[in-house]
């Protein structure tokens, strides 16, 4: 029996209100990919429309540390007062199987993700400029000044950490984001160190012709 082989990890990540979610929805609307979506586990309350199991699982405090203690996160995070974590068991599963999984996850998270699971792809989403970016805080309209304020603080903070990652990926048009992401997928695929071992017999033989 051939076993599965692993699956690859993508990392989409960036700093907030660049529009992360809007073009992992567009990626995953895209055709010819196979991509499965790690849903987060937060402390947030929802916001209108959110879904629990489909957007977040939405849990307690207590629930999340308790869940932490239990290292039943890849990695997590807390984002503007809230627990944001990335379930172990689900991701773990998905790879072995050997699905694409793809995160959707703030900074500090990707880089913990970075140190744990080297072998994935990194994707810093990055906005057109900082004007783009407040004003797309704003146009949200979910949140108060004060939280916008603390989101774009952040942000700031966040611009340099984006030469730690694979790839950078503007988002000026969302399908076109997505369009980038999808085609660095399909070039990680064809990497070689990725992908020779698949064809070393073949080469075998050729050299020896
Ligand atoms: P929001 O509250 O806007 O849904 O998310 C706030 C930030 O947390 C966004 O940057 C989002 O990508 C990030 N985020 C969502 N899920 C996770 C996660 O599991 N881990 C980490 N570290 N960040 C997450």
């Amino acid at each position: 029996m051939k076993l599965n082989e692993r699956g690859l990890l993508v990392v989409l990540s960036g700093p907030s209100g660049v529009g992360k979610g809007t073009v992992r929805k567009a990626l995953f609307e895209l055709e010819g990919h196979d991509l499965v979506y790690s849903i987060s586990m937060t402390t947030r309350p929802p916001r209108v429309g959110e879904v629990d199991g489909v957007d977040y699982y939405f849990v307690s405090r207590e629930e999340f540390e308790t869940r932490i203690k239990a290292d039943a996160f890849i990695e997590w995070a807390q984002f503007v007062g809230h627990y944001y974590g990335t379930p172990r068991d689900k991701v773990e599963a998905q790879l072995s199987l050997g699905k694409e999984v793809v995160l959707e996850i703030e900074v500090q998270g990707a880089l913990q993700v970075r140190e744990r699971m080297s072998d994935g792809v990194f994707i810093f989403i990055a906005p057109p400029n900082k004007e783009v970016l407040y004003r797309r805080l704003l146009r949200r309209g979910t949140e108060s000044g004060d939280v916008i304020q603390k989101r774009m603080d952040k942000a700031e903070r966040e611009f340099p950490l984006a030469h730690k990652y694979d790839y950078i990926v503007v988002n000026d048009e969302v399908t076109n984001a997505a369009d980038r992401i999808l085609a660095i997928i399909r070039a990680e695929h064809a990497k070689t160190e990725r992908s020779i071992h698949k064809y070393i017999e073949l080469l075998e033989v050729n050299n020896h012709e």
